[in-house]
């Protein structure tokens, strides 16, 4: 690869992303093919993308999309689903189911580093012995 290259791919990288170009990189464009081309395409494209993306959001549109996630659900809603949503419901709403849960998992955390260190511990003095 050599500088002509890399200057190119640069400046075809800026046009790409739509960074003003400096004084230099437009001298090299109006000598370049490749990156006359490829500064034509982008404007081209850009005015594809100007005539036939809508700017504006229809009124209620956001509405209407959400209205119909349910429906495009891939997971149908199942019995079981109303009795996770109960618990959940009944745990959120329970500051002493939450510090039970909190505590166990403590108390659990707790006992694997213990159990971690008396391995430890036990295989070293197995070792020396
Ligand atoms: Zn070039």
């Amino acid at each position: 690869m050599n500088q002509t290259d890399t200057q190119c791919d640069d400046i075809q990288q800026a046009i790409a992303v739509n960074l003003k170009l400096s004084g230099p990189q437009l001298a090299h464009v109006d000598g370049c093919e490749h990156c006359q081309a490829v500064r034509s395409e982008f404007i081209r494209l850009d005015g594809l993308l100007a005539h036939s993306i809508e700017s504006r959001v229809p009124a209620g549109f956001a509405d209407r999309v959400m209205a119909q996630l349910p429906a495009l659900s891939p997971y149908p809603r199942h019995g079981g689903d109303l009795i996770n949503d109960r618990l959940l419901t009944v745990f959120s709403r329970s500051p002493l189911l939450q510090a039970l849960l909190l505590g166990l998992g403590v108390a659990l955390g707790v006992g694997h580093i213990v159990r971690f260190f008396l391995g430890l511990f036990i295989t070293s003095m197995a070792a020396a012995l």
